[in-house]
C-alpha cells in the first residue's frame, strides 16, 4: 500500500482553518499478582514461557475465574473517574486469530462496560477542560512476539518469530474518553495534560505503576479535523501505541497538520490506524479501519457476571485517597507558592521530592532551591530525571537542616550533595570525611584575618576610614585561606572589629 504525501500545513494555519476533535484510549496494566484469569505471576522479567499454566495457554478443559483485585481496581479507578459502576455486567469474547494470543480470542468487555460516563478535569493554561470518560473496562494482555533478523524488528523480512506468553492474561484497564472537541490550538497540550492527570490519578489510587516506558500505561491517540464552522466532525485516525507524554502531543500535533494537508490538497482522510514514530514525530499508516474487522463478540460463556454489590461499592469508595489534583491544590496553599511557580514544580517532575523533602523536615523555600536549582541543573548535565538522581528526599532536608543551622553554608552544601550523588554516603559521612564544616571559630577566623589584613594593608587602610564595603575583599581572602570553610557573616564582624581597635 502506498500513501500519498501531501505537504505538511504549519500548525497555526492548520489551526486557523480546522477545528480539532480528540479522543483518547489508554491501557493500563494492573499491579495485581496475579493474572486476570487464573495464578500465574505478573511479575516483570520471568524467563520467558515460564509464567504460564492451561488457563492462560489456553489449553482445552481449563476454565478461568476472575481476579477479584483486579475488578476491586476496576471500580477504584472508575469512581475515581466519576464513572457509574454498573451492578451487573459480563465479560465477552472477542475473536481474533494472532500468534501471541494463545487462545485464539481475548476476553475483554464489549457492550456491557464495569464502569460508564465519568469525566476528568485537567488544567491548562489555568483554564479547566472537563475530559468525559465514556467508558472503563478490564481485559486480558496478549502475550509478546519477538521477530528475528530483519532490520526493522517488524515480522516483515524476519527470519523467525518467538512468542512469549508470560504477558499473555496480565490484567489491562482501558480507559476510553468521549470526543474532546473545542479545544482549538491547544488540542495536543489537552490531549498531554490528559494522559498526565490520569497517571498521577491511578499512581495515586495504587492500582499500577503507571509505567510508559514499559509499558504498563499505553496510549492511543484518535484525532479528526473538521473546517472550521462547518458544523461538522472529520473522519478520526488512531494513532497507536504512543509512549510518552511529549508523543502524545507530537502526535496530535502532527496528525492535526497531516490532515489538513491532505484536505487542503483536495484528498479525504481514510479512517485507520497509524504508527508513531518517536524519531521524527511523524505517523505513517497503518491498517485501515474502513471495513470494520468483525470480533463476533459473545458474552463469554466461562465465567460468571460481575455484579459487585452497593456496599461493596461504597466500601471501595471510602478507601479512595486525596486525588492529585486536590493535593496539589492544598501543598500549593501549604507553601505559599503561586500557579505559576506550582506549574514549574509539576514541570520539573519535582512535586512528589518537594513533598517528601518537607516531610523530611525542610522548608518548603529550601526544598524548592535545592530541587529545582542545584539538582535540576545537575539531572540536566546528565540527561536523567530528577527522581532518578542518586540522592534521596530526606538526604536533601539533611543538607537544608545543615545550612540551616550554620555547620554548612552554601558553597560546602554542594560539595556534600557532589559526595551524596557520587555514592560516598550520607550527608552526615560525608561532612566527616571530607572534613567540611563551617569554620566560626574566633580563633581560627582571626588568625586568617590578620594574615588577611598584613597581606592587604591599603585595604585595611580602606575599611579603617569607613568605607566599610571594602572588607568584601578580606572575607574573600579569609574563604581562600580556608577553602571556603570560614562562616563569612562571623569573619566579616571579626574583620570590622580588628580595625577599630585602636592601631
Ligand atoms: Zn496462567
Amino acid at each position: 500500500m502506498t500513501e500519498l504525501a501531501p505537504a505538511l500545513v504549519n500548525y497555526d494555519e492548520a489551526i486557523s482553518r480546522y477545528e480539532p476533535v480528540i479522543g483518547l484510549e489508554t491501557h493500563v496494566e494492573l499491579g495485581t499478582v496475579t493474572k486476570m484469569f487464573c495464578g500465574c505471576s505478573t511479575a516483570f522479567g520471568a524467563e520467558p514461557n515460564s509464567a504460564v499454566c492451561p488457563v492462560c495457554l489456553g489449553l482445552p478443559g481449563s476454565l478461568p475465574v476472575a481476579n477479584r483485585t483486579a475488578i476491586e481496581y476496576t471500580i477504584r479507578i472508575g469512581l475515581a473517574l466519576n464513572c457509574s459502576i454498573a451492578s451487573w455486567c459480563r465479560f465477552a469474547r472477542k475473536n481474533y486469530f494472532y500468534p501471541d494470543m494463545p487462545k485464539d480470542f481475548q476476553i475483554s468487555q464489549y457492550d456491557e462496560p464495569l464502569c460508564t460516563d465519568g469525566w476528568l478535569d485537567v488544567t491548562v493554561d489555568e483554564t479547566v477542560v472537563r475530559v468525559g470518560i465514556e467508558r472503563v473496562h478490564l481485559e486480558e494482555d496478549t502475550g509478546k512476539s519477538l521477530h528475528i533478523g530483519g532490520a526493522t524488528g517488524r515480522i516483515h523480512g524476519a527470519d523467525y518469530s518467538l512468542v512469549d506468553y508470560n504477558r499473555a492474561g496480565i490484567p489491562l484497564v482501558e480507559v476510553v474518553t468521549k470526543p474532546v472537541p473545542g479545544t482549538g490550538a491547544l488540542a495536543p497540550v489537552v490531549a498531554r495534560a490528559y494522559v498526565t492527570e490520569l497517571r498521577d490519578l491511578l499512581r495515586s489510587l495504587g492500582v499500577s505503576d503507571v509505567r510508559m516506558e514499559e509499558g504498563s500505561l499505553r496510549c492511543d491517540v484518535n484525532t479528526s479535523i473538521a473546517r472550521r464552522g462547518s458544523g461538522t466532525w472529520g473522519t478520526r485516525t488512531e494513532t497507536k501505541n504512543v509512549n510518552s507524554l511529549r508523543s502524545v502531543e507530537r502526535a496530535v500535533r502532527f496528525e492535526i497538520e497531516r490532515q489538513a494537508g491532505v484536505l487542503d490538497s483536495g484528498g479525504r482522510i481514510v479512517q485507520e490506524t497509524r504508527h508513531f514514530h518517536e524519531e521524527t514525530g511523524t505517523t505513517t499508516a497503518g491498517r485501515s479501519k474502513e471495513e470494520a474487522q468483525d470480533y463476533r463478540y459473545f458474552p463469554e460463556p466461562d465465567l460468571v457476571p460481575v455484579a459487585p454489590s452497593a456496599e461493596w461499592v461504597e466500601q471501595i469508595r471510602a478507601t479512595l485517597p486525596e486525588f492529585p489534583a486536590a493535593r496539589r491544590a492544598r501543598l500549593q496553599r501549604e507553601w505559599g507558592l503561586s500557579d505559576l511557580d506550582m506549574a514549574a514544580l509539576r514541570n520539573a517532575g519535582a512535586l512528589d521530592l518537594v513533598a517528601e523533602t518537607v516531610a523530611a523536615g525542610a522548608s518548603p523555600e529550601q526544598a524548592r532551591n535545592w530541587w529545582l536549582g542545584e539538582l535540576a541543573r545537575r539531572a540536566n548535565e546528565t540527561g536523567a530525571d530528577l527522581a532518578a538522581l542518586p540522592v534521596t528526599p530526606a538526604q536533601v532536608a539533611r543538607v537544608s537542616e545543615l545550612v540551616a543551622s550554620g555547620a554548612l553554608n552554601s558553597k560546602l552544601a554542594r560539595q556534600v550533595l557532589d559526595g551524596v550523588l557520587a555514592g560516598e554516603g550520607s550527608p552526615d559521612e560525608i561532612v566527616a570525611a571530607r572534613g567540611l564544616a563551617v569554620v566560626s571559630d574566633d580563633g581560627a577566623l582571626l588568625a586568617a584575618i590578620d594574615q588577611a589584613i598584613a597581606a592587604n594593608p591599603e585595604i585595611a587602610d580602606t575599611i579603617r576610614s569607613g568605607k566599610t564595603a571594602a572588607a568584601g575583599v578580606l572575607i574573600g581572602a579569609v574563604m581562600k585561606a580556608t577553602r571556603g570553610q570560614a562562616d563569612a557573616t562571623r569573619a566579616r564582624e571579626l574583620i570590622l572589629q580588628r580595625l577599630a581597635e585602636p592601631g
